[in-house]
């Protein structure tokens, strides 16, 4: 699976419905200072899942919203939307008939955000989870943004292994572990409930 699309509408700089094409061989972007380039990096942080707001340069997440300027009032949402490729057919199965996916992260001012995968709406931790087993997402390595790397040389070693583990594409094994543990807990409660039940009976 590999990102073939990036579009923009109202997202920070990119008031304007923008698209990004990402075709083999693309290994940069360059402009002016200030012309938008470290805002489509931030625009692809944003779109697989990106929950916290400091890393997303701004500090409140409504802060990824068009601010306005001289010539134009401020957007009330911003929406990002980056195709796959699925020909390889790597992606989850419940989205694995689709040739192309397209992953769509949409925020309203003071209504938080919404995703959708190819048009249907999807919880945000299933979109955090396709990208985490691709062994991308909104924290992998291959976003280095500023300051990340002097981050990873004093990294503590419980860091450092978070990293590990998501280049190696098993950070959303961890994230279903946990979820399987936590769902056999509340099955072994419901059966000790269930015994105790059946004892008075008794
Ligand atoms: P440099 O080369 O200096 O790092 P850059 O090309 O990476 O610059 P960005 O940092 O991506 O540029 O873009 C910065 C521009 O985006 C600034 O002009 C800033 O005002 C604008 N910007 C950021 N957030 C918003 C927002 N929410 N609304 C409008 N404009 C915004």
């Amino acid at each position: 699976m590999h990102f073939t699309r990036l579009r923009l509408r109202g997202f920070k700089s990119f008031v304007d419905p923008t698209e990004v094409p990402i075709e083999p061989g693309l290994t940069g972007i360059v402009g002016p200072n200030g012309c938008g380039k470290s805002n489509i990096v931030e625009a692809l942080r944003w779109v697989m899942g990106e929950t916290s707001a400091k890393r997303v340069r701004g500090g409140e997440m409504d802060d990824v919203i068009f601010a306005g300027s001289r010539a134009r009032p401020q957007h009330t949402w911003a929406e990002v939307a980056l195709t796959l490729d699925n020909r390889d057919g790597t992606a989850p199965a419940r989205f694995n008939d689709a040739g192309e996916l397209e992953v769509t992260r949409r925020i309203e001012r003071e209504k938080g955000s919404t995703y959708r995968v190819n048009g249907a709406e999807t919880r945000a931790r299933d979109v955090q989870l396709l990208f985490a087993d691709q062994a991308t997402g909104a924290g992998a390595t291959a976003l280095v943004s500023q300051g990340r790397v002097t981050h990873v040389i004093h990294a503590k070693p419980s860091e450092r292994r978070q990293l590990l583990e998501e280049a190696a594409g098993i950070t959303g094994l961890h994230t279903r572990r946990r979820e399987a543990e936590q769902r056999l807990r509340t099955a072994e409660q419901n059966l000790e409930r269930l015994d105790d039940r059946l004892d008075t009976q008794e």
